[in-house]
């Protein structure tokens, strides 16, 4: 079999995909080989039995203040306008439940402490950081005033330390301190998740922005493919389906599998989600998303009707999320790097071992061992296929 095409990509999600239609349309042939049985990657969305359109590994909301990424996915969708607001659901001192604004801020504030002693604290907050700020719970735990403190011990006990050992085994002061600072305390009464200038659900769903990304003259897309079977990296060259290929590859899926984990398995968590399908019309109040920072074993429940706008009369589907070490047994997908110096230095040395190879590209939130939001690796993605022409 002789070699027909210009670039290779192994994966078929954010970083496969967008990296193979850049590509494609300045004339280059890629050969896009996906192991799993669809394309789109964790991005991934379907219909389930109960006709309900849900997310098979966990909720996505696409969020950014990149005009160009914007832009460039708007090609292939049209959106939903859709502002992700997500609650905390924790005991009360009633023995009911609360619920509050995530990121905890103003508005949180007085639901926890009451509307007089809660706007004090907001007010002495803004004081000390100026309104519509946005304040890690670390930095703000360093703060003296014995009041603030006292607020960020709150804010830490009932919004992160529980939610944090639920889904990363350690605590926040523990992990690396830009996961933490992805959800601050907000100086504001904006409730919203993420204040980007554009975010939405893509209006027919991920998948089919997908197949009309990947629906070019130019791209071949094989499914069940794993590009394990078809590269060797034993020899100076490249070698696919056993002949020398001095094209682009670009692996967007684990490094360490790559070589073989040479150096020992990066670290990373994963995640079993269990689907409900409920006979109700609404599970919890039109939110999408729900924290449970203090207690239960899951870390949050989403509600996907909330976030597509999906109308299914009588059903609603739910998913929770439980996250567990990575062990690396069958079906188990590596969700989250578990970012920190050791594993980053571990990660290196197989970015070393890739940067042998000219043509070899490691692209992807699991190829780069990094937390890449979906538009920061489509941006990435833009990024190297100009670089590649
Ligand atoms: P992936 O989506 O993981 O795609 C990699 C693909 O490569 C996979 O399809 C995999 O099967 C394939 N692959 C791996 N190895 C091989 C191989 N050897 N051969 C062939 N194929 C291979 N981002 C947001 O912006 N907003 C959100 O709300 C959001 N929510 C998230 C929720 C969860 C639970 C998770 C885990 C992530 C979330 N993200 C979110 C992040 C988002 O999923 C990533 O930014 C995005 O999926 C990264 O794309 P990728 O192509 O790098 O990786
Ligand atoms: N976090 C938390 N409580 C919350 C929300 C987030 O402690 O209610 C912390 C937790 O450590 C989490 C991190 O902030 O892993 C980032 O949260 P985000 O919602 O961005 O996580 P993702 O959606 O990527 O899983």
């Amino acid at each position: 079999m002789s070699i027909t095409f210009d670039v290779l990509t192994a994966g078929a999600g954010y970083a496969g995909a967008v990296a193979a239609r850049a590509l494609a349309e300045q004339g280059k042939r890629v050969l896009v080989l996906e192991r799993r049985p669809h394309i789109g990657g964790n991005a991934y969305d379907r219909l389930d039995d109960a006709g309900v359109l849900i997310h098979q590994y966990g909720p996505h909301i696409f969020h950014t203040n990149n005009r160009e990424v914007f832009d460039w996915l708007s090609r292939f969708t049209q959106w939903r306008d859709y502002q992700h607001r997500v609650v905390a659901n924790i005991p009360d001192e009633k023995g009911g439940r609360m619920t509050y604004p995530v990121p905890f801020n103003l508005t949180s504030l007085e639901t926890a402490f009451g509307p007089e002693e809660g706007r004090r604290l907001g007010d002495k907050l803004i004081a000390a950081y100026g309104a519509e700020k946005k304040v890690t719970i670390l930095e703000l735990r360093q703060n003296p005033d014995p009041e603030i403190a006292a607020l960020a011990d709150y804010v830490y006990e009932h919004v992160f330390v529980h939610y944090t050992m639920k889904q990363w085994g350690q605590k926040p002061e523990d992990i690396d301190p830009n996961t933490t600072a992805r959800v601050p305390v907000f100086l504001s009464r904006d409730d919203r998740y993420f204040q980007d200038a554009y975010q939405g659900m893509p209006l027919e769903g991920y998948t089919p922005m997908f197949e009309k990304m990947l629906d070019h003259p130019n791209i071949t897309v094989e499914l069940g493919a794993d590009a394990l079977d078809r590269l060797d990296l034993s020899g100076d060259r490249i070698k696919v389906d056993g002949e020398p290929f001095d094209g682009p590859v670009i692996y967007t899926g684990q490094a360490d599998e790559l070589f073989g984990f040479k150096y020992g398995p990066l670290p990373y968590r994963t995640l079993d989600f269990r689907f409900e399908t409920l006979s109700r019309d609404d599970f919890q109040n039109g939110y999408g998303t729900v924290n449970y920072t203090v207690d239960q074993d899951y870390t949050r429940i989403t509600e996907f009707k909330h976030l597509t706008g999906q109308k299914v009369p009588g059903k609603t589907t739910i998913v929770k999320e439980y996250s567990k070490a990575y062990a690396g047994i069958f079906g188990e997908i590596p969700y989250y790097a578990i970012i920190n110096p050791e594993n980053n230095a571990l990660y290196g040395q197989y970015k070393a071992l890739a940067e042998g190879f000219d043509n070899l590209h490691l692209l992807g939130r699991l190829a780069e061992y990094k937390y890449y939001n979906m538009d920061a690796i489509a941006a990435r993605a833009l990024e190297l296929a100009k670089e590649l022409v």
